[in-house]
């Protein structure tokens, strides 16, 4: 299987290469199932969404404090 089309570009994997995202979420979606990633159809689509929105929707504050502090 092919990974995602959009991983090169993508916040997931500036976050889960800076150590701040878990592996599992790069495995199942971006390296798995990208097509049951939101952000994956959000891109095709050309709808707007925040880097700190999840491939499974959520929003994590988290990742959204982090990026404001870099
Ligand atoms: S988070 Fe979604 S859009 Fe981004 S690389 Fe992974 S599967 Fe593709």
């Amino acid at each position: 299987m092919k990974d995602c089309k959009w991983y090169p570009l993508c916040p997931m994997k500036r976050f889960f290469t800076e150590g701040r995202l878990g592996k599992e979420w790069i495995e199942q979606y971006c390296k798995g199932d990208w097509e049951s990633c939101k952000r994956y159809h959000m891109e095709e689509k050309g709808e707007p969404h925040p880097d700190w929105m999840l491939p499974n929707g959520t929003i994590d504050e988290n990742l959204l404090n982090l990026n404001r502090r870099l």
